[in-house]
């Protein structure tokens, strides 16, 4: 989506404690990692059957009180060694302790109690990621030692636990990613986000690597060719974030953030410091507006920016946020409105975790929408200060529109929502749920309760859960406490329960008086099934509507709690129009009669913000899609918006147009639309061009990619299609420079028609491509042709080892989602899922999931759901993303039925 800004989407020892092991043969350090795989036996040897297996979370009774890990790491290596020393408090006398590994393969392991040390036997399950660890003599309450010795896997194609990446300079270069469960991938600990503890690391490295961790380097020895780096403890940290890098690293210095002058680095692969420009800049801006909010200085003591390739590694790791190569490295030249906000953006939402993430964490899984949802609301707040030219209001908008659509499916979750197996822990990152739904709830009441009450229920709640553990009620209590109990009990009814409201509203007038009628019940799109017990329950909803009083308009509030509300007007006589969602700030759909949301309509273009606009369309979209009114009333909005210059209303504009599946219509009609398109849009496309003007708006540098490209595509456009091929070839040949935002769409769309020397072209263009963003741009292309020969070379090379499958994958995104690639995709894929689904990770097969539902037939859906649902069940998180999939792809084929004669009706004009 054009519009919006998708969201990735992501632990002290005081003493000194001996590196190598009490009862172990003490080898002078940790173990070096094998030169190559060796063939591990990864059977333990195990004395006698632990205790059983205990569920999803670890057994209670036994805590880590710290963990200091010693890492020998050598990126050109496919495996890693290391030992690790937990401290662990004990609650009542136990011959077993329970932690998490994953992957790794335990050499040696002892326990240290009271009564001194014992050597420790061990098992894993075979497809378990626990390690019980077994004592011949009972350990006492109080403190003990856990030591462990192991080895492990780098990953060089799932970019989790400890992974690996070649660079264009052919050297490798090593990452970490953990968030969620994938800490225990790297060494053995709690690998709960309740369990935050101090940890000191040291990493050996070849002599040429360097190694960058969380916090301060407390010294650096060298050590028969090796790098010894050993850094400070850190403040308590979950497991999840701990960090590091190794490899042969360039450091660059950009100045200090923040109240102390915390030194400010980038970490990235040599020769690229000249494409950090932007991010040198604008970086220390970010923890400034930060503390500004929070009236408290940066909370760690260094800040490393880690500038990791491309694969899911942008993550607020204290100390060392991890943030990718396209967002932050930025070419002289290519430096867009589009790279500055995604820059911007996305790093103001990582470093916001600091404090709603690392310095307070959720508790468990179940609460992450506090991470992630108040992390959200946070980066859109701190990016409208950042730069208030950008009017973050409108993107808010936009993503509100976002997660109401994904509320409305039967399939969705409460905010808070139990996670009890592994698979509702990636479940519970949900990114319209999670992170916009929470957003969007926070800042509805934000807005109700006062921005100032607000902001100090969030220092309180910041205050008394700093460097510990946070649940959801310790969330409301703050809020509370500080804003009122009514705020807290409005947010709670958002928290507790799937789904959104929906308020219908009219005007009633008699007597000279006018009120204003609202109802409330859960909105549902038509078709989508009520599940028993479930979700229909009662908002507290902050209704906030304007409607004009004399020359004037009036604003006010009212808190909707009971099934419906009467509501006095000061106005004289009866108002022309009220809109119940001022300033788009509320989290429910409005619904209208036909004559308010006519009067909306001519209202719309100059006297609603432009966030209104946006919303507007939502809702009305929303309400078509519930059986409320026809697709007309939305398609005559949007063409009323359709001369709209942000590009965010604009965007709004756009989708109702795309609620009518041209594909599915007979020719003549598809004729209509691409006619009506072009009428509607094809102007400003044309008047763009695909080439950026010099000194022009954001407007126009923000809609360009996204507008040209559909009005080439489904609008027909012949003049658009052939200069896009023009401007591909010229590229492709060196001839011509142009940003990638604008190329990618521009080479798609070129693709379309294009012929085998086209397709050789940009193959081979792709194999030189140096740069991520510009590969990535390629390969995608490579899906968009519509010679099914060609597209199935582009599926052979989607699926085969030519590219990092990481990279390669690209193609199957965009020839899901085209109308013209999607059966041609589907029809390849559904022999070869096994090989799809293998070499992903779980959040991005739960990703890839959802594109699925771009398919609008329940033929295709009954398909999908034999051939997916039982993978789905493989995958953590893949039974909510699938069954939100098939749930739209029905609704889809529904909506669509129901709207061909609205869509005759609308398309007859053109
Ligand atoms: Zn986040």
């Amino acid at each position: 989506m054009p519009f919006t800004t998708p969201k990735p989407a992501g632990r002290l020892m005081r003493h000194g404690l001996p590196l190598c092991f009490a009862l172990a043969a003490c080898e002078g350090g940790a173990a070096r990692p094998p030169a190559s795989a060796p063939k591990a036996s990864p059977r333990a040897p195990t004395a006698a059957a632990p205790s059983p297996e205990p569920g999803l979370r670890l057994p209670a009774g036994v805590r880590p009180t710290r963990e200091a890990l010693d890492l020998s790491i050598d990126a050109t290596a496919d495996r890693f060694a290391g030992t690790a020393t937990i401290g662990l408090e004990i609650d009542a006398p136990t011959d077993t302790v329970w932690l998490h590994a994953g992957g790794l393969t335990v050499k040696e392991a002892s326990v240290e109690g009271a009564s001194g040390a014992q050597i420790a036997t061990w098992s894993q399950g075979e497809a378990s990621d626990k390690l019980a660890l077994k004592v011949p003599a009972p350990l006492g309450r109080g403190a003990a030692t856990v030591r462990l010795r192991f080895e492990g896997p780098l990953d060089a194609e799932k970019s989790r636990g400890i992974y690996r990446v070649r660079e264009p300079d052919g050297k490798w270069y090593a990452y970490t990613f953990f968030e969620p469960v994938d800490a225990r991938r790297a060494f053995p600990c709690f690998d709960e986000p309740g369990f935050k503890i101090p940890w000191t690391l040291t990493l050996r490295v070849p002599t040429g690597d360097m190694a960058v961790a969380n916090t301060r380097l407390a010294s650096e020895t060298a050590e028969g060719g090796r790098r010894v780096f050993t850094f400070e403890p850190s403040k308590p940290l979950p497991s999840y974030l701990v960090a590091f890098v190794t490899g042969p690293f360039e450091v660059v210095d950009a100045g200090t953030a923040g109240r102390h002058g915390t030194p400010l680095r980038f970490v990235l692969p040599p020769g690229r410091s000249a494409e950090l420009g932007y991010a040198k800049g604008a970086t220390s801006k970010f923890v400034g507006l930060l503390e500004d909010y929070f009236d408290l200085p940066y909370p760690f003591g260094k800040l490393d920016v880690a500038v990791v390739p491309r694969f899911w590694g942008t993550m607020e790791h204290p100390g060392i946020v991890a943030l990718g190569q396209p967002l932050t490295l930025i070419k002289p030249g290519e430096e867009t409105p589009q790279r500055r906000r995604r820059y911007a953006n996305i790093a103001i939402h990582e470093l916001g975790h600091y404090w709603f993430g690392d310095v307070v964490t959720a508790a468990w899984w179940d609460d992450i929408w506090l991470n992630e949802g108040l992390t959200t609301w946070l980066d859109q707040k701190i990016t409208d200060r950042f730069e208030p030219a950008w009017r973050y209001a409108i993107e808010k908008a936009a993503a509100l529109n976002l997660s109401l659509e994904s509320d409305g499916l039967s399939s969705s979750k409460a905010l808070r929502q139990a996670v009890t197996t592994p698979q509702a822990i990636e479940a519970s990152f949900d990114a319209e749920n999670t992170y916009f739904k929470g957003a969007s709830v926070i800042g509805m009441v934000e807005r109700w309760a006062g921005e100032e009450a607000f902001r100090r229920g969030i220092q309180r709640y910041f205050r008394e859960k700093a460097w510990g553990s946070a649940t959801s009620e310790d969330f409301l209590r703050a809020v509370g406490a500080e804003a009122g109990a009514q705020a807290a009990e409005a947010l709670r009814t958002f928290v507790d329960q799937p789904g959104a409201p929906e308020i219908a509203a009219d005007l009633r007038c008699s007597g000279g008086a006018a009120r204003l009628h609202l109802a409330q019940r859960r909105y549902r799109p038509a078709g989508a099934e009520a599940q028993a017990g479930r979700g229909e329950g009662r908002w507290k909803v902050p209704v906030c509507y304007r409607y004009p009083a004399g020359k004037e308009s009036k604003s006010s509030c009212h808190l909707l709690e009971g099934e419906e509300a009467d509501v006095p007007l000061e106005a004289p006589g009866c108002p022309d129009w009220v809109l119940i969602n001022d300033g788009a700030a509320g989290y429910y759909r409005s619904a209208y009669p036909a004559k308010l949301r006519d009067r909306l309509r001519a209202l719309a273009p100059k006297g609603l913000s432009a966030p209104e606009r946006v919303l507007l369309v939502g809702d009305v979209r929303a309400q078509v899609a519930a059986g409320g009114a026809e697709l007309n009333a939305a398609l005559e909005l949007a063409a009323s918006l359709a001369g709209e210059a942000d590009y965010r209303v604009l965007g709004a504009s756009t989708e109702a147009l795309r609620d009518v599946k041209a594909e599915l219509l007979p020719k003549a009609q598809q004729d209509a639309y691409a006619r009506a398109l072009r009428r509607l849009y094809g102007a400003r496309a044309r008047a763009l061009g695909w080439l950026p003007k010099p000194g022009e708006g954001d407007d126009d540098a923000l809609t360009r990619p996204w507008l040209v490209s559909w009005v080439a595509q489904s609008g027909q456009d012949p003049a658009l299609r052939a200069e896009a091929r023009k401007l591909a070839d010229a590229w492709l040949k060196g001839q011509r420079q142009a940003p990638t935002d604008v190329i990618a769409p521009a080479l798609s769309v070129a693709a379309r028609a294009g012929d085998a020397a086209f397709f050789d072209a940009l193959s081979a263009a792709a194999e030189k491509a140096t740069d991520r963003d510009r590969r990535a741009a390629i390969l995608g292309a490579l899906g968009a042709f519509s010679d099914p020969a060609l597209l199935e070379r582009a599926f052979e090379i989607a699926l085969g080892k030519r590219f990092d499958p990481r990279e390669s994958r690209t193609i199957w995104y965009g020839a899901l989602y085209r109308s013209w690639t999607r059966d041609a995709a589907w029809a390849y894929l559904r022999p070869r899922l096994d090989a799809f689904f293998a070499p992903m990770r779980d959040d991005e097969a739960s990703q890839i999931l959802r594109v699925f539902g771009a398919f609008c037939d329940r033929d295709r859906r009954a398909e999908l759901a034999a051939a997916l649902g039982p993978r789905a069940e493989r995958i953590n998180g893949g039974p909510l993303a699938l069954a939100k999939t098939l749930e739209r792809v029905e609704l889809c084929a529904d909506a669509n039925a129901r709207h061909q004669k609205a869509v005759a009706a609308f398309l007859s004009r053109y």
